[in-house]
């Protein structure tokens, strides 16, 4: 240290006095002097560093550019700050490196230039720095929305980036906002209510659900989570928000799907207990039903084995014909209870084909023969050979039979139906007329509802369930029946059905 011989120790004194390191360069940038702290940052001994250059202490990258600043620095020699806008590294003895601050100061003795730099280790410093930046680029980046607010006056002071796209909202313009201005489910008042809790102390945390709305005046449900914050004194809160968007729609599709299966269940149960109805209203009909014909199919059976002689023949064709008569009865009651069953469990399976009208009414004609009362006739239409139908020809069948029984059973000996068929259109308009009982114009209303037997047909078998189906099935295939009925004077049923598929 010849050069501060008159004052070395002072300087020395004062040197090591200060934590920063000190290194003194001449104006050829050689180390003339160092103190202990800048020795034991660069881990040299004060013999190792003076009379080097002071690129010792500097990373090689850094030599060329380093130079250019210190010639520039000693044109314009004043004191400063080093390392404007860069960062500055060190390098230590054992060749590792570390970010360091410097400020320069120069100054002369015996008319020679030096320049003192005060050197500070930064690592600590900038490893928070990198923390905090870490964390504000988490803040920032985070997909969820975060609002800070003030406590007192409720401004927003930050808000990130997810939080910003979202409510469409500058950070500019939402300074001059509060959480009330986004939030139409809140006024002021209601707001500070909410989150009394928290500015109070009482509670550490809040969660609640709200609506946000954006800029553009569109509105999302969301989660908030709330939490205060003390910063320098000032109270913040800082509240992330969770769009819960999805998962309300996802909530709402469950229930709707929920919903959806319920009305399913209640109406299979429905179905369910109907069926069973049925099945009961089956037993009973059929216990009351079946068995005043059945007894006449047994007595009849027992006299026709008696009539053994040839001239009894009559006789026992007559029994025979009784026969038939009331077992195909059995048959319609057991048809349209299948009919019933299939149609509520629906089953039903309708089979186009094409056949000549005739064909089907012919077979009616011919099974309604057999359950004609004393000197009651049939009139129907004989020359439809050339009427084609493409249409289920059970359900027509089934049709036909229950209207014109119901002709022969509400009518009495002695009286005429009349079936007639006209084409129109590509329809086929059938109707069954009788001259018997008629039904009372009170009841007519009730005539198509299942089990529905009118006041005046009490007498007669029946199980009122025959037209019910018979309309359902006309419905199903694009048809349809109707009626006209005068008490005691008689009733005309018109059925319509299409008479090709299209
Ligand atoms: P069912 O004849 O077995 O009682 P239907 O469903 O065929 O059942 O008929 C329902 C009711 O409509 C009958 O009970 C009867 O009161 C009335 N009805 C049906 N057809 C006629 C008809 N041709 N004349 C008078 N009443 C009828």
């Amino acid at each position: 240290m010849e050069v501060f011989k008159k004052g070395s120790n002072v300087f020395k004194i004062l040197s090591e006095a200060i934590s920063e390191g000190i290194v003194i360069v001449n104006k050829s940038q050689t180390i003339v002097a160092t103190n202990m702290a800048a020795n034991a940052l660069f881990g040299y001994s004060e013999e190792e560093l003076k009379g080097q250059h002071l690129d010792i202490l500097i990373p090689k990258k850094y030599h060329n550019n380093h130079h250019k600043h210190v010639s520039g620095f000693l044109k314009k020699s004043d004191k400063r700050q080093m390392g404007h806008g860069r960062d500055l590294y060190g390098r230590r003895k054992d060749g590792s490196q570390f970010p360091v601050e410097a400020g320069l100061n120069p100054f002369t003795v015996y008319d020679q230039d030096y320049v003192m730099a005060l050197v500070i280790d930064i690592s600590v410093r900038k490893k928070a720095e990198q923390e905090l930046k870490h964390w504000a680029s988490i803040f920032n980046e985070s997909l969820n929305e975060i609002f800070i607010f003030d406590a007192r006056t409720l401004l927003f002071l930050d808000v990130n980036k997810g939080a910003k796209k979202n409510i469409g909202y500058t950070i500019e313009e939402l300074h001059k906002m509060t959480p009330v201005d986004i939030k139409p489910e809140f006024n002021k008042e209601q707001f500070l209510k909410k989150i009394s809790p928290l500015l109070e102390g009482r509670e550490e945390k809040l969660k609640f659900n709200s609506i946000h709305q954006r800029k553009d005046g569109s509105t999302y449900p969301v989660e908030i989570h709330l939490q205060k914050s003390v910063h320098e004194n000032s109270e913040t809160l800082v509240a992330i928000i969770l769009d819960i968007t999805e998962q309300e729609e996802y909530t709402q599709k469950l229930e709707n799907t929920v919903a959806k299966r319920t009305r399913q269940l209640e109406e299979a149960l429905t179905k369910e207990k109907e069926l069973g109805e049925l099945k009961t209203k089956f037993l009973s009909l059929v216990s009351h039903e079946f068995k005043t014909p059945l007894s006449g199919i047994l007595t009849s059976a027992t006299l026709a084995g008696k009539y053994e002689k040839e001239e009894q023949q009559d006789k026992r064709e007559k029994h025979l014909k009784t026969i038939q008569g009331k077992v195909k009865y059995l048959n319609n009651i057991i048809n349209d209870f299948l009919s019933i069953e299939r149609l509520e469990s629906g089953k039903v399976n309708y089979k186009y084909s094409n056949f000549p009208l005739s064909k089907v009414i012919n077979e009616v004609i011919y099974d309604a023969n057999m359950l004609l009362k004393e000197a009651q006739n049939i009139e129907y239409p004989e020359n439809i050979d050339a009427v084609f139908l493409d249409f289920d020809e059970k359900i027509l069948e089934l049709v036909l039979t229950n209207l014109i029984n119901n002709a022969i059973k509400y009518s009495s000996e002695d009286s005429t139906i009349y079936l007639t068929a006209n084409e129109k259109n590509n329809r086929l308009t059938i109707t069954v007329s009788d001259e018997g009982i008629g039904i009372p114009e009170a009841e007519q209303k009730y005539v198509f509802n299942r089990y529905f037997r009118a006041e005046n047909a009490l007498l007669n078998q029946g199980t009122g369930i025959g037209l019910n189906i018979v309309k359902t099935h006309l419905e199903n295939l694009g048809g349809s029946i109707t009626f006209t009925s005068v008490e005691n004077k008689g009733t005309t049923f018109t059925v319509e059905i299409p008479m090709k598929t299209t």
